[in-house]
């Protein structure tokens, strides 16, 4: 990977971690749930509203280091308006990604995070909201996106 490029992703996830996209909370939250990264400090809190099978709406809060911030409002991005499979695909590619496996197309502009795949330690950062949104997607919900009782 070239200087360039590398600035260019670094450039990436500092603007996504000063001018988060979807911060905040979801009206009508289908799904919210709130996970911690210990080694790092970082917690993340995650919300959507699924309606049909699709994530209507996504949004995150909470505070941690660039990475998991950056990624959180990368994902929410990403997620927005896919159907829960797609976004369990998502879920599954950007995982794979963090394992060192090559970039699939779905994951668009997470590829600027590749380079954290380098650095172990931060993996956890970066995977947090994904772990997050993915307990929220299987956990808590059944397959119509309702909130499960009991
Ligand atoms: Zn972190």
């Amino acid at each position: 990977m070239s200087m360039g490029l590398e600035d260019l992703y670094r450039e990436v996830i500092m603007d996504h971690y000063r001018s988060p996209h979807h911060r905040g909370r979801v009206d009508g939250a289908t799904g919210d749930v709130e996970m911690l990264n210990p080694t790092c400090g970082d917690e993340v809190r995650v919300s959507f509203r699924v309606e049909g099978g699709r994530i209507a709406d996504v949004a995150f809060d909470g505070r941690g280091c660039s990475i998991s911030m950056a990624s959180a409002s990368m994902m929410t991005d990403a997620v927005v308006g896919k159907t829960v499979e797609e976004a369990r695909g998502l879920i599954a590619a950007f995982r794979e990604l963090m394992q060192g496996g090559a970039p699939s197309e779905e994951l668009g502009d997470l590829v600027a995070l590749q380079g954290v795949a380098k650095f172990p330690v931060r993996i956890k950062c970066a995977t947090l909201p994904w772990t997050t949104l993915e307990k929220g997607l299987t956990g808590d919900m059944d397959g119509e996106g309702r909130p499960r009782m009991g």
